[in-house]
């Protein structure tokens, strides 16, 4: 198997010096990581990452690559994100094989796509390496489906970070309106005005719901709370661990999903 696979790695693209790869990380631990990942991580030169990228994913970095720590969380700005750009083109100007390294995916939240603008606008060439998103990911890994026949139709994928702020927030009723799972990131510090919102346009409280913090990593949790519940329930969970949130039908489906998943591995003999 590892033969196998080292040929498979040696078979992807070679980082050329002078880019840069944007790659996500998947949700935590290293199994999640993409085979171009890990490609990426065993070239790279340079690694520029976020806070969400764990520090068994960086171990699997090319002994001597440089490491940057480029990260935000909860909204504060530590690096300023035209910081983080200008360092990237930096880096791949100097002619460095710079890997850009998100958790998740890099087009799903966490301002990939602005960098990768930023990077197209520099005439940087770079490239896209897809990563598994906490959205969906994190849902299944708790026994949640994205979808099912029957139950929806459409999933919505929401930051619930700018809520309640004017121009840049959604239109939470008509999101209620559609009867559609909504999974929200970034979204901890805002599910109680979410969620009453969302009761005021009419979903019932009764709505089932789920929250899943730190998915993919030893710290994982996973509360079912309906939506009259669910801002109590994420109360419970430290705030500074990640978390996404899941309100509608599919979360009821962990309860018959979640026991059988429990029994499928357990820890190899050494
Ligand atoms: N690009 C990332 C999302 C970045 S925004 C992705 O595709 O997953 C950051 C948000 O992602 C967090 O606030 C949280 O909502 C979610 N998130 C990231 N990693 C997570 C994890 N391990 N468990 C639960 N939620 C996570």
């Amino acid at each position: 198997v590892i033969e196998a696979l080292a040929s498979v790695l040696r078979g992807l693209p070679a980082f050329r010096p002078g880019s840069v790869w944007l790659a996500g990380a998947g949700p935590g631990e290293p199994g999640h990581l993409t085979l171009h990942a890990v490609a990426a991580l065993g070239q790279a030169d340079v690694v520029v990452h976020d806070a969400l990228v764990r520090a068994e994913v960086l171990a699997l970095a090319r002994p001597g690559a440089e490491r940057v720590f480029a990260g935000k969380r909860g909204g504060r700005a530590s690096c300023a994100q035209a910081d983080i750009t200008a360092r990237l083109i930096a880096l791949a100007r100097a002619g460095r094989r710079v890997l850009r390294l998100k958790g998740g995916d890099p087009f799903v939240f966490g301002r990939g796509a602005e960098e990768a603008l930023a990077l197209a606008e520099a005439g940087i060439p770079f490239r896209i390496i897809p990563g598994l998103t906490a959205g969906l990911a994190g849902l299944a890994l708790a026994g949640i489906p994205a979808t099912l026949r029957g139950v929806n139709q459409a999933v919505v994928l929401a930051t619930g970070h700018a809520a309640g702020e004017g121009a840049e927030g959604l239109d939470w009723a008509a999101l209620a309106r559609l009867g559609q799972p909504i999974v929200l990131y970034m979204a901890m510090r805002r599910i109680g005005a979410i969620a009453d919102t969302l009761l005021q346009a009419g979903l019932p409280g009764e709505t089932p719901a789920a929250v899943v913090s730190a998915a993919a990593t030893p710290g994982e949790r996973v509360l079912d709370a309906p939506l009259g519940g669910i801002a109590a329930a994420v109360a419970r969970l430290d705030p500074a661990q990640p978390a996404v949130i899941v309100i509608g039908g599919v979360a009821a489906l962990r309860l018959r999903l979640a026991a059988a998943m429990a029994e499928a591995s357990c820890s190899r003999a050494a």
